[in-house]
């Protein structure tokens, strides 16, 4: 179990730059996030789209306002926690307990929600047989590519994450490779960067990788009850049959507020009812910020969560280290953010 003074569920613009007001006024904290990188909405929705409204920034793109974030709070190196789902928080006696889909254990004096629009979670095939496998031989992530040693692995999907799948796979060293790696999408055009796509076409040139067209629709049980092949239909109406052991789905990410939902908050929309002034909700110790909250006059934006992230910060530090921290710091003479930067944390 991990102890810490603040916890902040959600590492999207917000939530990243939550973790920076904290680290100014000295207080510990981890970051949590159901993707498997960071950034949230503009990693996720619009990596190379232009933002225009950043202060200071007359331009970046979605990306790069995360990498300048990541490069702003790395004089406080908040532990990341990357992959987990916040599926429970519960209240302590001098704090709150949460938990993960993937068994992690935090308690924290504080916690601060910046789950914007909701966890970006798997959508799942809705196909004959995609629940019966689900979890056994139907999966939504694919975490150690040397697991499917001497399986036929079929891989849906046509955007970054499927082409990185089936490239990882097939790069496997010997010993380690599945038997085959086939990719099924439902279009002949593939999407991802330049150098993504051209490790694919050379894996796919050497008939390593063999690309199918065409929508799924069933994944194939044998007498066992196991899955043996998926069908599928081509453009021009063909139903064709692929040998499958195993299926990894990329078919997209949506957004879910899911657990938080359920937590006996107060919402408003689907949005967290806050205090503007602190950010606090309702219970003692359980702050929001960004995107997920409401009050009279937000605005989901950015620099409306940046704000709402200082405030935050003053909030927390006076019930995790009350009445310490003092009249208000700039950073152009903060002595800790000095000393870090010397240090080169
Ligand atoms: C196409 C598009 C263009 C935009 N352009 C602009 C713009 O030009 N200017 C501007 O100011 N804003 C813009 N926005 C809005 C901006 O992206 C959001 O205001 C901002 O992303 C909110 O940040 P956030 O950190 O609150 O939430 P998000 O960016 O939504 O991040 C929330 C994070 O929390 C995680 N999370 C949620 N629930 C859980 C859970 N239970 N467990 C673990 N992790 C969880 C999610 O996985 C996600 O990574 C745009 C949005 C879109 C879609």
């Amino acid at each position: 179990m991990i102890e810490t003074d603040a916890l902040i569920i959600g590492a999207g613009p917000v939530g990243l730059y939550q973790a920076f007001q904290l680290g100014l006024l000295g207080l510990r904290c981890h970051i949590i996030d159901a993707l498997p990188h960071v950034g949230g909405q503009c990693a996720e929705l619009y990596p190379d789209k232009p933002i225009y409204d950043i202060p200071g920034i007359p331009v970046c793109t979605g990306l790069e306002l995360i990498e300048r974030l990541q490069q702003q709070i790395l004089p406080f190196a908040p532990p990341l926690h990357l992959g987990h789902l916040v599926n429970g928080l519960a209240p302590q006696p001098n704090g709150w307990r949460v938990t993960t889909d993937q068994g992690l254990n935090i308690v924290a004096k504080v916690v601060v929600i910046a789950a914007g629009v909701g966890a970006f979670v798997p959508k799942t095939l809705k196909i004959e047989g995609a629940d019966r496998h689900a979890g056994r031989q139907l999966h939504y992530r694919m975490e150690d590519p040397s697991r499917f040693v001497g399986q036929r692995i079929t891989v849906l999907g046509g955007d970054e994450l499927a082409l990185d799948w089936a490239v990882r796979l097939t790069e496997q060293p010997v010993g380690h490779q599945p038997q085959s790696v086939d990719l099924l999408y439902r279009r002949d055009v593939l999407s991802a960067t330049p150098e993504l796509l051209s490790r694919f076409e050379n894996l796919r040139h050497k008939k390593r990788i063999t690309q199918h067209v065409g929508q799924p629709t069933r994944l194939v049980s044998v007498e066992s009850g196991q899955m043996g092949s998926i069908d599928y239909m081509t453009p021009d109406g063909h139903l064709q049959t692929l040998a499958a052991d195993t299926v990894l789905a990329a078919t997209g990410l949506s957004p879910k507020l899911g657990p938080i939902a359920n937590w006996g908050l107060v919402l408003d929309h689907k949005q967290l009812v806050v205090n503007p002034a602190t950010c606090e909700t309702a219970h003692v110790g359980l702050f929001a910020v960004g995107d997920v909250i409401t009050y009279p006059g937000k605005k989901k934006l950015i620099a409306c969560g940046f704000h709402e992230c200082v405030m935050t910060a003053y909030a927390v530090a006076e019930i995790v280290i009350p009445g310490q921290t003092g009249p208000l710091q700039y950073t152009t003479s903060s002595a800790l953010l000095q000393q870090r930067l010397e240090l080169g944390i």
